[in-house]
């Protein structure tokens, strides 16, 4: 009897030995996302990114050997994509989604008032469309750029892609904030409340299509998005390849009654140089091997296609451990 408990114990010692030997081996890896605001499309990539890369996990497991790291993704709100290129660059934020204007300002060094040149960026792969979308509110009166003049026009937060992109299509007009009546700084989960209020006559919106945010105003208190193909923006339009031509279609919205003109951008998902090629290899697998997970999240993604994907509004070079993935898989 003495010899079977000794015998047991012993037993269990190693049980518990080899145990915790193989919890401490595989320790988890933690990296984040960044997004943009709470009711964006941003939000919607950077948590259907966490859904594949925890769904690749739980189907490896059991065939991962024990010195393999668990990876846990979070994907937070944040200010938008140059708040997250510039959490990439202090090494904050591993990933981020970002405007595919702002990435090429950030790695070529072209805008450093708005984004820090960052030689370090690397692209993943681009997601969905998004069209520049001026947003007017019922009764306002607008119907073109020009009319914005002396309105309150709510020109986004600093940080996020469409403030940005809003300065630039200032410069390009030639004027400045004092062209409107006021210029405000609301987030873009505030500017529809306020549109609806009447605290703001416009906003200027980057975001894919359809969009909770816009609809709320749209449909919600009847603010029509205006055409925006002034001559100005045709040239924005022909000198940049990060720029094209979008069109919002009839019948999105409430008061989407014809077809908008206006130019869009492409959003693109982004990291550094310095993140290690096994990580950005083991999300991008993740990424490629569920896409109808991935399209199926939102309508902004019905149209997610490998070939465009690696190549549609990247500007900095592809990541290592992207490349790694793409060519095993025959996509490159
Ligand atoms: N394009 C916006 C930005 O760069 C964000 C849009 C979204 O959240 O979907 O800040």
């Amino acid at each position: 009897m003495r010899k079977t408990i000794t015998s047991l114990s012993s037993a269990l010692l190693i049980f518990v030995a080899s145990f915790s030997f193989t919890t401490v081996a595989k320790s988890a890896e933690y990296f984040s996302i960044g997004t943009g605001g709470p009711t964006g499309v941003y939000f919607q990539v950077g948590n259907a990114i966490c859904k594949m890369v925890a769904k690749i996990q739980s189907k490896d497991h059991g065939r991962k050997k024990g010195t393999e790291k668990a990876l846990r993704c979070s994907a937070p709100s944040t200010g938008g994509s140059t708040y997250n290129i510039g959490q990439i660059m202090e090494g904050e934020l591993q990933f981020g989604v970002a405007q595919s204007d702002w990435q090429y300002h950030a790695y070529n060094g072209t805008k450093p008032d708005k984004v820090k040149p960052f030689k370090k960026l690397r692209a993943v792969f681009s997601a969905h469309p998004e069209p520049f979308q001026i947003l007017a509110g019922k009764g306002s009166g607008i119907k073109s750029w020009n009319d914005l003049k002396g309105k309150k026009v709510n020109i986004g937060n600093p940080g996020s892609g469409q403030r940005g992109t809003f300065e630039v299509l200032m410069e390009n007009h030639g004027v400045n904030k004092s062209f409107f009546g006021s210029a405000s700084e609301l987030t873009s989960s505030e500017q529809s409340g306020a549109l609806c209020d009447g605290k703001i006559d416009a906003y200027g919106y980057t975001v894919g299509i359809p969009n909770s945010g816009v609809a709320q105003a749209a449909d919600g208190c009847g603010a029509y998005i205006i055409n925006l193909n002034t001559d100005p923006v045709k040239k924005m339009v022909a000198d940049n390849d990060f720029y094209s031509w979008a069109t919002v279609p009839k019948g999105l919205y409430k008061t989407t009654s014809s077809n908008v003109t206006t130019f869009g951008v492409m959003a693109t998902v982004v990291t550094s140089a310095d993140v290690s090629d096994e990580l950005v290899y083991a999300v991008t697998k993740a990424v490629m091997e569920n896409l109808d997970d991935f399209r199926d999240d939102h309508p902004a993604f019905f149209a997610l296609d490998p070939k465009k994907m690696i190549k549609d509004g990247l500007s900095a070079p592809l990541h290592p451990g992207a490349i790694k993935y793409y060519k095993e898989a025959g996509i490159m």
